[in-house]
């Protein structure tokens, strides 16, 4: 059935997400603070309102995709008291898990269903409606946003109640950075040594030392030859994204008393490069300050 939506958040992900959702039928209403995102998403079908309030006010669902969890919480806490009653709510945005869990104690002041429901998959998977979600919320909740993700996606999880959606997010990203940072110490290790690179892919893409970091993203040109390594190191997923989230694990992990000490070398290392001014670049050129050539 078609659906009224709300769409906070039109930038390089929202917008394609907002666009799959026209696509499949629904009637979107969208919100952004930047002109270039309204422009984008209204050749898109998007309807544009003049407002947050405005996109929100007949909605029987919110989708908010926001930078940061400050933004969360400030869209939220307007809109909670704007939409009508049994509005859904679902944040896509990568937050920490404190302000996410924040978000939904917004929505059950108002008696409103809501979801966290962060997305892997990047800005491809979001113009080719292939993302995963990552959903934390009640099991009602998740039924109703179930068939809305699915048009934006093709993998939907519900991993636990409020917030269990970040959690399982920056767990994730955690896992990525800390192979990434691993597989790139190898490749330098070995070239070093004199071993030629493809050699060392042919035995560790079918040997323990396997994973999505070697065999889906090589971080050198040539055994993968879609990885953004052999388009300059164009993104991809950029180092600035990689590091916003090696944070989030790292405020997660001291609110917790987790020990994650890998984690925390890899926030620092992406850290040091971010500061060097790569940022921009994908989180697999990473081995230029490996190889201390940056
Ligand atoms: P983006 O900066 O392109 O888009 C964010 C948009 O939010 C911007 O257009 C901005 O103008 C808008 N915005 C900010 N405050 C607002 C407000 N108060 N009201 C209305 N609009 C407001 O960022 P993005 O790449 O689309 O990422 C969005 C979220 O998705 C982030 O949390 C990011 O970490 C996460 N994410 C991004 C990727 C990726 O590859 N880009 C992948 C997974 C998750």
């Amino acid at each position: 059935a078609s659906s009224k939506i709300g769409f906070i958040g039109l930038g390089n992900m929202g917008g394609p997400m907002a666009a799959n959702l026209v696509k499949a039928g629904h009637e979107v209403r969208g919100f952004d603070l930047s002109q270039a995102s309204l422009d984008s998403a209204r050749a898109d079908g998007v309807t544009i309102a003049s407002s947050a309030a405005e996109a929100v006010k007949e909605a029987d669902a919110v989708v908010t995709m926001l930078p940061a969890g400050a933004h969360v919480l400030k869209v939220w806490s307007e809109l909670a008291s704007l939409v009508p009653d049994g509005t859904l709510l679902i944040d896509s945005s990568t937050i920490d898990v404190d302000s996410a869990r924040k978000a939904h104690d917004i929505a059950a002041a108002r008696k409103l269903a809501a979801v966290d429901a962060p997305v892997s998959g990047g800005v491809g998977g979001a113009k080719a409606g292939t993302l995963t979600f990552m959903v934390g919320g009640t099991g009602e909740a998740f039924a109703r946003a179930e068939p809305l993700l699915n048009v934006m996606g093709k993998r939907v999880v519900h991993c636990g109640t409020a917030g269990a959606g970040q959690a399982a997010k920056i767990c994730n990203n955690m896992i990525l950075g800390i192979s990434m940072v691993g597989v790139c110490e190898a490749f330098a290790l070995g070239e070093k040594l004199g071993l030629s690179q493809q050699a060392l892919y042919d035995v560790a893409s079918t040997s323990s030392g396997q994973c999505w970091s070697l065999t889906s993203y090589c971080p050198v040109p040539g055994p993968v030859p879609t990885s953004p390594a052999n388009n300059d190191y164009k993104p991809g997923f950029a180092a600035a994204l990689m590091l916003k989230d090696l944070k989030l694990a790292q405020a997660a992990a001291n609110a917790v008393g987790a020990n994650t000490p890998l984690g925390a070398e890899a926030a620092q290392l992406y850290s040091l490069f971010d500061g060097l001014g790569h940022g921009i670049e994908d989180f697999s050129a990473i081995i230029r300050l490996l190889r201390g050539k940056h």
